[in-house]
Formats: structure tokens, C-alpha cells, sequence
């Protein structure tokens, strides 16, 4: 799953849920679990830098603006376990982040590409909508 798909649901989390903070960052961290038991395609890594630098600079613009800056917090937590790709936090946490990752099978997932940008492209309409009020 691409970064940015994962910042943006955690954020779209965060910005819908009706939980409170605490249990909204839960949830968004462990958003990264459910979107990486689902089939996707791999991006490398500089596709997947800038696409998910223009979604934390989406949710940054609009904390500025809204003047609540759960929405990049919620969204860097839902990046969070991938951190591990590149600072390697250990084999525990390497175990758990692949025992929930699905395992490719079929020799190409690129086909999954297009339902993942699909799936990114509502998630930022989401997180562009008007923010009603949240509780917590
Ligand atoms: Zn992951």
C-alpha cells in the first residue's frame, strides 16, 4: 500500500470518527494493519515519498488552517509501522508488520493499482470536505 494511502485514511479517520483523540489515533495507527492485509501493488520508494510528502502537505495546509493538527498527526501514525522499512526497529516488529501484510499471490499486483489510487482519490476528497464539528 502506497504511503500516501495510508496517511490519508488514517486522516480520514481522525477527521470522521466519533471517538475521542486518543481512540482516533488508535484507530488510525491500526488502519496500516487492515490496508496491508488487502491486496496491493508496491510502489518504490521515491514514488511513494513524493506521493505521500503531497498528502502529509495536504493535511498540513489544512491543520494550519483549521487550527487542529490531529489530521497530520493521525496520518503519520497510519505511516508509522512503515517506518520499519527504513529504520529498521527490529525482527519483533518486522514479524508482526508481515504477519498482518497479505502475501502476494499472484506474480503481479499491478492491477491494484488503479483500485488504490481510486481509493486514494476519495480519501483526499474527504479529507478536502468541510470539517464538522468533532467531539473530543
Ligand atoms: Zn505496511
Amino acid at each position: 500500500m502506497t504511503g500516501a494511502a495510508h496517511i490519508a485514511a488514517a486522516a480520514v479517520i481522525y477527521k470522521y470518527g466519533r471517538f475521542n483523540r486518543p481512540c482516533l489515533f488508535f484507530l488510525a495507527f491500526a488502519s496500516h494493519f487492515l490496508l496491508d492485509a488487502t491486496p496491493h501493488y508496491e510502489l518504490g520508494l521515491p514514488a511513494n515519498f513524493l506521493l505521500g510528502a503531497g498528502v502529509l502537505a495536504l493535511l498540513f495546509q489544512r491543520a494550519r488552517r483549521q487550527k487542529d493538527w490531529g489530521m497530520p498527526a493521525a496520518g503519520l501514525l497510519g505511516e508509522l509501522p512503515d517506518a520499519n522499512w527504513l529504520f529498521s526497529a527490529g525482527p519483533v516488529w518486522h514479524n508482526i508488520h508481515s504477519f498482518f501484510h497479505f502475501k502476494k499471490a499472484f506474480p503481479a499486483s499491478w492491477p491494484c493499482l488503479p483500485l488504490e489510487a481510486l481509493f486514494l482519490a476519495a480519501a483526499v476528497y474527504l479529507l478536502c470536505g468541510k470539517t464538522q464539528g468533532r467531539a473530543g
